[in-house]
C-alpha cells in the first residue's frame, strides 16, 4: 500500500473514502460512514450519502404515486364503461 499522506515514509493502513488519500493508523478518522482523512472529508461524504438517500426516497415516492394514479385511472375507466353498458343495454 501507499504511504500516509500526512507522514512521509509511514505506511498507509487505510484510504480516505472521500478523497482516496493514504492514511496511517494515527491519521485515519473512523466514522459510521467509513474511514476518512479529515472531518471535512467525512462531512462531504455524509452530505453526499444524505443527498443520495433523499434522491432515492424521492424516486421511490414518485414510483408509488404514479402506480396509485394508474389504479385510479383504471377504476374510473371501469366505472365509465359500466355506466355506459348499463345505459345502452338495459
Ligand atoms: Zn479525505
Ligand atoms: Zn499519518
Amino acid at each position: 500500500m501507499a504511504e500516509c499522506f500526512f507522514h512521509t515514509g509511514r505506511p498507509a493502513v487505510a484510504r480516505c473514502k472521500q478523497c482516496g488519500r493514504g492514511l496511517c493508523s494515527q491519521c485515519r478518522i473512523v466514522t459510521e460512514q467509513g474511514i476518512f482523512c479529515s472531518d471535512k472529508c467525512a462531512q462531504t461524504f455524509a452530505v453526499f450519502v444524505q443527498r443520495l438517500k433523499e434522491a432515492e426516497e424521492r424516486q421511490a415516492a414518485g414510483r408509488r404515486s404514479s402506480r396509485w394514479e394508474q389504479w385510479v385511472f383504471v377504476l374510473i375507466l371501469l366505472a365509465v364503461v359500466f355506466f355506459l353498458v348499463k345505459k345502452f343495454f338495459f
